[in-house]
This record gives C-alpha cells, sequence and structure tokens, in this order.
C-alpha cells in the first residue's frame, strides 16, 4: 500500500526546503525525495556571502544541512532517492522511486538544474583532476596554475575574472568570435592582464591521464588543430534544467525550463514548481528559497479552494 501526503517535493535545495518549511508549518503532511545527490547545486559551492541572515557568510554544504535541519523540526519527512516516474494522469497523484510507490496529493517541482558539460569522454574522466564546472568551489586548488574557461557568457568572464585571484594565467575559449556577456563583465574580463582570448575555438580532447596537461583545440573556421598546455579546465557554458522526467506533461520552454501558469502552477493543477528548474535568469539560493516559499503559500490556498481537507495524512 502506497502512503499518501498532503505534498511530496522533488529535490533538495533552497526552494525544496523553503517549500517543505512552509508546508510543514502549514500543518500539511510532507514528504521530499531528496534525490540520491541531497543538498543540489550549493553543496559544490565554497563560501556563500550573498544570503541574507548569515553576516560572515557559510559554506555551501553547511548552509543545506542547516536548511534540511529546520525543515525536519516542522515534520518534514526525507527520503534521499530520485523519483524515477510520475502518474500524473489522476489525483492523487502516483510517484515511483526504488524503495515503492507513493501517492501525492499536491507536487512541488524543485529539481533545480545542473552544469552543462561537452560530453567529451576525456572530460569526463578528468572530472575531479583538474577538470570542474564551478570555479568558485575549486579556483583554490590552481594556485600559480595555467588554466582556461570555455564559454562566453556571463558565468564564463564571471570565472575567468574570479580565477585570477588564484591561477597564473586564465584562456577564455570561446566557440564565437564574440562574447554573449553583458558589457560591463566583457570590459572587466578584456581589462584583466591575467586572461586571454581564444575565439572561434572547440575543446575536442582533455588531454592528460591522471590529471590535466593540455587541451587539444580546433579552429571552427580553419580546422586547424592545436594544443594549449593548461592545469586547469573550467565549464562555463551555462546549465540546464533537471526536467527530464516531466518532459511532455509539464509545460516547458524551448529550453526545458518549466513555464508555471498560475503563478508558481503549472499546466497540471496540483502540481508547482519552483526554483531553478523554473528560472534561468537569477539562479541564486535566495531567489529559489523565495520561490520554495510561494508555492507552498500557492499550495495551501490550491488544496483549500478545492474544499479538501488539509492536515490529514491519509492511507490508500
Ligand atoms: P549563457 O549565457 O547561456 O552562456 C553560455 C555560453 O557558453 C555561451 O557563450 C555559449 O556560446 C557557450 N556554449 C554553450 N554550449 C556550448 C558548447 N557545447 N560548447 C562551447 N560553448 C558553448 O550561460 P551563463 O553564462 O551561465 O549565463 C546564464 C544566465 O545567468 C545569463 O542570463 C547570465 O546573464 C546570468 N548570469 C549573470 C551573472 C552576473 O550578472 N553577475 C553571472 C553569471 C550568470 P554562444 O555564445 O555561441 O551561444
Amino acid at each position: 500500500m502506497a502512503k499518501q501526503y498532503d505534498v511530496i517535493i522533488i529535490g533538495s535545495g533552497p526552494a525544496g526546503y523553503t517549500a517543505a518549511i512552509y508546508a510543514s508549518r502549514a500543518n500539511l503532511s510532507v514528504l521530499m525525495f531528496q534525490g540520491y545527490q541531497v543538498g543540489g547545486q550549493l553543496m559544490v559551492t565554497s563560501d556563500v556571502e550573498n544570503y541574507p541572515g548569515f553576516e560572515e557568510g557559510i559554506l555551501g554544504p553547511p548552509m543545506m544541512e542547516k536548511f534540511e535541519v529546520q525543515a525536519r523540526r516542522f515534520g518534514t519527512e526525507m527520503i534521499p532517492e530520485d523519483v524515477t516516474a510520475i502518474d500524473f494522469s489522476q489525483r492523487p497523484f502516483r510517484l515511483t522511486t526504488d524503495s515503492g510507490e507513493y501517492l501525492a496529493r499536491t507536487i512541488i517541482i524543485s529539481t533545480g538544474a545542473s552544469a552543462k558539460w561537452l560530453g567529451l569522454p576525456s572530460e569526463q574522466r578528468l572530472q575531479g583532476r583538474g577538470v570542474s564546472a564551478c570555479a568558485t568551489c575549486d579556483g583554490f586548488f590552481f594556485k600559480g596554475k595555467d588554466v582556461a574557461v570555455i564559454g562566453g557568457g556571463d558565468t564564463a568572464m564571471e570565472e575567468a575574472n574570479f580565477l585570477t585571484r588564484y591561477a597564473n594565467h586564465v584562456t577564455v575559449i570561446h566557440r564565437r568570435d564574440s562574447l554573449r556577456a553583458s558589457k560591463i563583465m566583457q570590459d572587466r574580463a578584456f581589462r584583466n592582464p591575467k586572461i586571454s582570448f581564444m575565439w572561434e575555438t572547440d575543446v575536442t580532447e582533455v588531454l592528460g591521464d591522471d590529471a590535466i596537461t593540455g587541451l587539444l583545440l580546433r579552429n571552427v573556421k580553419t580546422g586547424e588543430e592545436s594544443v594549449l598546455p593548461v592545469q586547469g579546465l573550467f565549464l562555463a557554458i551555462g546549465h540546464e534544467p533537471n526536467t527530464g522526467l516531466f518532459k511532455g506533461v509539464i509545460d516547458m520552454d524551448q529550453k526545458g525550463y518549466i513555464v508555471p501558469v498560475e503563478y508558481t502552477m503549472t499546466n497540471i493543477p496540483g502540481v508547482f514548481a519552483a526554483g531553478d528548474v523554473t528560472d534561468h535568469r537569477y539562479r541564486q539560493a535566495v531567489t529559489a528559497a523565495g520561490d520554495g516559499c510561494r508555492a507552498a503559500i500557492d499550495l495551501e490556498r490550491w488544496l483549500e479552494s478545492q474544499g479538501e481537507d488539509v492536515g490529514v495524512e491519509n492511507w490508500n
């Protein structure tokens, strides 16, 4: 028999935990599937200095632990598993995980987004051995080294500038001849004497056995190949939302971000979305947390508008 909850939250970043705190305090029965990678993107972030209330800053992992403890305090149940399937065809919704089936009167999707990778086997093999998608997490390890950043957007400029605090030199490798980044970010990077640019260039291979020794590059116009010796590679080619499970059912934009239709509610009544899974613009812990709060309040009001009792844990 599947256990039924007023709300099941999928994802354990700031949006999910904040929704859990609000929904639990509203006396709803709440289960969160935290995913096998509990805590979301902040688990691979170092100092968080812009989340209000932590005046000295806080590291990402202990911050997420605090979110979790706070949600547990109000009764949120948590299971560190991924949801593998959802039947959205009728309420209660039926969710499947490795441990069984669960029923939800409402769902909050807060599955976040993930950094994009080039998809090269050598890139995957050397992840954590010089290949990273987070300069703020790993920049410290590249003191005095030569590193490369791939991408031409704001993230690439931000990461390149940040890395110059540690690295000897940063080469930005971009596939086109102009940047997508905002003017101010471009100017900052152009002015930085430790940053140089390689235009119209693709990385076709990450070289090295146990650690990076260089990159195999290809000029996209001439096809000419070259090797750039570096000890670090940072990917800054954007993020993609973790929405594979909802494709074809929940309304999304072209990039796969969920597009809510009524405040935070999606096109499926009773299914809400919050955080980076709906947001490619702000992508901040504090905006995601705000979103989680909105989703929980919307959900509570929606349940009330349906004339359904809330706060009662049912068995089906
Ligand atoms: P983005 O704007 O989508 O830029 C991604 C960059 O990576 C683009 O230059 C793109 O090239 C390149 N790229 C994508 N796929 C690639 C591939 N397979 N191989 C090589 N290059 C590839 O992503 P973002 O820089 O992460 O920014 C996302 C959003 O956050 C933006 O709205 C941005 O303004 C915002 N943001 C703001 C700040 C800030 O203001 N402080 C900081 C960071 C991010 P093309 O240009 O050729 O498409």
